[in-house]
């Protein structure tokens, strides 16, 4: 007979409230190892781990009913203990270029964007590594609020797989850059456990080659990014030629400053082998003179960098405007005419807020204005 006390029932209680049920964990989260123990914890061979791996990334299923290679009995326990997907698409935006954008609602009621973009036979996702941003980067809608919280890497895995669902069964993500909402750097565990699944063959089988993480520039963790021996690509958003411009879009910078950023880039560079991207956000009359260009070309003399340069786009409610085109062509020909090897990137889905952190504060204005925007339930 059990000696514990015997605790007064609250008769106004409800049966949830009398044994609240445990949340399901997010299989998402589960390493292979952790999802071999627990199948053997009930009798399962450990393939059937591979076999779930191989439904969830190749098979793009949505559930374990789908799972028809498994005994039902697992599936039924699968379900019982995980959730596949724990975040749910509050809205969904189209844009006539192709462009996709999921504000995705994450378990706790916190919303992240992440973005599919078609560009020839490009697959391209743009996915976040937080909820909002620290940075406060003065342009950007993301970081508006300040940042809530670090996504884990399963919450990351299923924003990509969420977009790659929006694909036909004919076409498959090619490309991943974690240039969404948050600071890729500062979120670095959550960021690599998903990419060592995304790009892992059971993964979603994508080469580090393709995989970009953007970065204000950190640089202990670009340090330790280097150290991990794996060469993602690192693109370092600039968006100023000095410090005391830098410093007043980029206010981290403060603490940083613009010199031990680049020498993180360059070791960065040495010991990934991989060519450094720099970015470049073009805001019309304030990193858009001439004087801003010389000053660049001078920055990157002697490293092997592209330059991307990203006309903004406007967020409303902020003062910076998208420069004039006879600015950006300016800016284009003194880079050029100094050797930079330098892009200008195409805006795609501008009517659908593309740029980070934009659906996330416009969606109520947008939905009521009735433009290309799919709610979703
Ligand atoms: S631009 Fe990137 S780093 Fe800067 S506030 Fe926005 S999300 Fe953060």
């Amino acid at each position: 007979m059990s000696s514990l006390p015997v605790l007064p029932q609250n008769p106004s209680a409800t049966a949830s409230e009398e044994s609240p049920r445990p949340r399901k964990e997010h299989l998402l989260n589960t390493s292979d190892d952790q999802l071999k123990t627990w199948l053997a914890g009930r009798g399962y061979p450990a393939f059937r781990a591979k076999q779930i791996r191989r439904w969830i990334y190749a098979g793009r299923a949505k559930s374990f009913d789908t799972m028809s290679d498994l005994p039902a009995k697992l599936r039924a326990e699968l379900a019982d203990h995980f959730e596949l997907f724990n975040a749910s698409e509050a809205h969904v935006s189209t844009s006539r270029d192709g462009t996709e954008k999921i504000l995705v609602r994450l378990s706790d009621g916190g919303e992240v964007e992440c973005v599919l973009l078609r560009d020839g036979d490009r697959r391209s996702i743009c996915v976040s590594s937080q909820v909002g941003c620290a940075m406060g980067c003065v342009f950007c809608a993301s970081g508006l609020d300040g940042v809530d919280r670090n996504l884990t890497g399963g919450e990351i895995l299923e924003q990509m797989l969420r977009l790659q669902h929006r694909l036909p069964e004919s076409e498959r993500l090619s490309h991943i850059v974690m240039m969404g909402m948050g600071e890729p750097l500062a979120n670095l565990p959550g960021v690599l456990a998903a990419l060592d699944v995304a790009r892992s063959p059971e993964g979603l089988g994508i080469s580090p080659r393709r995989i970009t993480i953007s970065t204000v520039g950190l640089p202990p963790a670009i340090d330790k990014l280097a150290a991990g021996g794996v060469p993602y690509n690192l693109a370092v958003s600039l968006h100023a030629p000095n410090d005391e411009l830098r410093s007043e879009l980029v206010p981290v910078n403060k603490k940083i400053g613009i010199e031990p950023v680049l020498a993180a880039a360059d070791r960065y560079f040495n010991a990934s082998g991989r060519r450094l991207t720099f970015e470049y956000v073009l805001l019309g009359g304030i990193n858009d003179s001439e004087a801003c260009a010389h000053e660049l070309t001078r920055v990157l003399r002697g490293r092997s960098v592209m330059m991307n340069v990203i006309p903004y786009n406007p967020v409303a409610g902020l003062p910076y405007v998208t420069p004039s085109k006879e600015s950006i062509a300016r800016f284009r020909q003194i880079l050029e005419a100094d050797g930079v090897n330098v892009m200008f990137r195409q805006r795609k889905g501008d009517e659908i807020d593309a740029a980070c952190g934009q659906l996330r504060r416009h969606r109520g204005q947008r939905t009521a204005s009735g433009q290309s925007t799919t709610p979703v339930t």
